[in-house]
């Protein structure tokens, strides 16, 4: 199999050639139809995620080893599997993968909660992922059914999707049901929008830097679209959510992008921070119960909240976020283009 891995931190991704692996006990084996560019590998490309004051929280100390390949939006069609898992799959049928895999034995692995596990074993991240040909998955269940849409247009659910998803329903239906503020407008803030829609929220104000992004926020159905560092920001977004903005999601996890949440989360309101950019802040500790405001991370989602998005993929109108499909061997070109913000919408990588 080919697999263009990490060799080396920072540096050119490589193709490298293995022997394609035989799936044993309850493993399947997938040949690779399509595997989406996450913000994530950019991290992991880097080394680790800035955790402030200088320090770095390193992929090596978490136990990753190079090579490593990365991609956890897989999308992929059963070839083989092992014995204890054929009953359970389809040949040739093409699944979405659920990267987030734990222990599968603690209790929050047992509670379901995989993606919370103390010793993750992410797909990508920690085992080797879809940047290849072919993926071995070590259980079944991992495989989750998906509707009748092309690869390149599921695979982002695994991640960004479950992701805006998990991240909208720690909002709750009421939070949803007033206008709310997506801060980034990259591929997570779209499909953040596009789900908000589908669950029938009264739509969302977006704040991004960019320009070309504000526009295809306003395309994929934001109310509004701002420039934060705009001197009328704050006026202007709370002009148009009328009763003030009671809950942020936060695509972005800067410093930047919390002081302008802090300043404009209503009393009593909600603010969801999912981006990993990372840095530092400090908060006023008062600040909390005199505002009554909730802080909440948010980190991907559960197996089962997958399963949820793919059901509202079936039954309600999802508007399909932009896709920008690429042959494999660009993965390294591709991920250079997130990085310096050359994609709008989702890149996905498809091997030839
Ligand atoms: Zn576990
Ligand atoms: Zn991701």
């Amino acid at each position: 199999m080919k697999s263009l891995a990490l060799t080396q931190y920072r540096g050119a991704l490589e193709c490298i050639e293995t022997t394609t692996p035989t799936p044993t006990g309850s493993e399947v084996l997938l040949r690779v139809k399509a595997c989406g560019v996450c913000h994530t590998d950019l991290h992991i490309w880097d080394g680790g995620y800035d955790m402030g004051s200088g320090k770095m929280m390193k992929m090596a100390d978490r136990g990753q080893t190079l090579p490593h390949t990365m991609g956890h939006e897989i999308v992929g069609e059963v070839l083989a599997a092992g014995p204890d898992a054929e009953k359970f799959v389809e040949m040739s049928r093409t699944y979405l993968v659920y990267p987030w895999m734990g222990c599968g034995e603690c209790s929050t692995c047992k509670a379901g909660d995989e993606h919370l596990c103390p010793t993750p074993q992410y797909l990508g991240v920690l085992r080797p992922g879809g940047y290849s040909d072919h993926v071995m998955i070590k259980h079944p269940r991992y495989l989750i059914d998906i509707p009748a849409i092309p690869a390149e247009q599921a695979a982002p659910y695994a991640c960004s999707g479950l992701t805006a998803y998990s991240a909208l329903k720690k909002l709750g239906a009421g939070r949803r049901n007033k206008p709310i503020l997506i801060v980034g407008a990259g591929g997570l803030g779209l499909m953040c929008l596009s789900l908000l829609k589908a669950l029938g929220g009264s739509g969302a104000i977006v704040a991004d830097i960019d320009a070309d992004k504000r526009d295809a926020a306003i395309v994929a159905g934001a109310m509004l679209a701002l420039d934060p560092r705009d001197n009328d920001f704050a006026a202007r977004t709370r002009e148009a959510a009328k009763d003030g903005i009671h809950a942020i999601i936060d695509f972005v996890g800067s410093p930047a992008s919390w002081d302008l949440s802090m300043a404009i989360l209503a009393k009593g309101g909600t603010y969801v921070m999912v981006g990993l950019y990372g840095g530092e802040r400090t908060l006023p500790l008062a600040t909390m119960p005199l505002r009554a405001i909730t802080l909440s991370g948010s980190f991907v989602g559960s197996r089962r909240e997958l399963i949820e998005l793919m059901g509202l993929l079936r039954t309600n109108k999802v508007d399909w976020m932009p896709i920008v499909k690429r042959p494999l061997e660009t993965a390294y070109e591709t991920l250079s283009d997130l990085k310096h913000g050359r994609i709008v919408g989702r890149a996905v990588l498809v091997p030839s």
